[in-house]
């Protein structure tokens, strides 16, 4: 199933935020780089401590610096947020690789900033959905993160290297390897997690959206196959590894348990609505979850988004 969100409802998410504004301004957030290990950035919008209180914080990225070059994780959604992403990682080296860890605007639209000399590597499903959907993408994203924000000027620029699905990538940065992995479908389909196992640092895009309140956006189903993604990427990582989410500061392996919690808790809640011949409406009340309250737009993505693709998944 494929579950369509509207510009409208996203700007509407905004539970605090004005009418018409974005849950966050491409043109106002500050990336700050904090280094996590020798050759390990995690680039943090500055106010991403405010996801504890719920709020949805902008896009992360990442860097990985070996003597042989950089590797960059996720180009940002406008030239603003690309500009501070590249003035961090020319600052460790040559830039060699970008590496998208989804699709998403978000995570992928500053390739096309990119130097020609740099590898830009992506999962195959990823570089598939860009070359078939782009012009209604940038239309969408548009809508959603506001006009203004340079988003009209993005050209489409997809992946040298394309990840198979279940395979990975080894990449040699020069005494520093990098693993890029597909674990399987996180939220698009064609999610990547970028992996440094000797700094233990696990680069995950937004299968991980940040840590509690947040929660999942299932904007394409698949409840079943993200709790198996997750529970798979939550039992690869060793005790102390640490997680940079796709949207918020950077957190410990244990902090993954509030979404797997949050999808078995929803997977139960909807299987019982339908235990009770419950239609969408009735399946939405019966599954408030208490427990799980706190993000500002909880009530568009598990009402809106995360029960009608449980509703319909776990129909039979
Ligand atoms: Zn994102």
């Amino acid at each position: 199933m494929k579950i369509r969100m509207t510009a409208a409802a996203l700007l509407l998410a905004a539970g605090a935020a004005q009418a018409g504004e974005p849950v966050w301004d491409a043109n106002k957030v500050e990336l700050k780089a904090q280094k996590l290990a020798d050759g390990v950035y995690a680039m943090v919008p500055a106010d991403a401590a405010r996801a504890a209180d719920g709020v949805p914080i902008a896009t992360t990225s990442g860097i990985l610096a070996g003597s042989k070059g950089v590797l960059v994780v996720d180009t940002m959604i406008n030239e603003r947020l690309h500009k501070q992403v590249m003035a961090e990682a020319k600052r460790h080296g040559a830039l060699r690789y970008a590496v998208n860890t989804s699709y998403h605007g978000d995570h992928s639209y500053g390739n096309y900033f990119l130097p020609k000399s740099v590898t830009v590597i992506q999962h195959a499903a990823a570089k598939a959905y860009v070359d078939t959907n782009f012009a209604k993408d940038v239309q969408f994203m548009e809508g959603a993160f506001g006009k203004g924000r340079g988003i009209d000027k993005i050209k489409p620029r997809t992946g040298d290297v394309l990840v198979a699905k279940d395979s990975r990538v080894q990449l040699d940065l020069g005494g520093k390897v990098v693993e890029i992995i597909d674990f399987g479908f996180g939220q698009t389909g064609g999610d990547l997690v970028v992996w440094d196992p000797q700094a233990r640092v696990a680069f995950t895009g937004n299968p991980v959206i940040a840590g509690q309140p947040s929660l999942p956006w299932l904007l394409d189903g698949h409840v079943q196959d993200t709790l198996d993604t997750l529970t798979r990427i939550y039992n690869f990582l060793p005790a102390d590894a640490r997680i940079v989410p796709g949207h918020g500061p950077v957190m410990g392996k244990e902090a993954m348990k509030w979404h797997l919690d949050y999808l078995a808790a929803l997977k139960a809640a909807v299987q019982d609505a339908h235990a009770k011949g419950m239609t969408l409406e009735q399946a939405q009340a019966h599954a408030d979850l208490a427990a799980f309250k706190g993000y500002a737009i909880y009530d568009w993505v598990h009402k809106g988004i995360n029960i009608p693709a449980a509703y319909a998944e776990f129909r039979k």
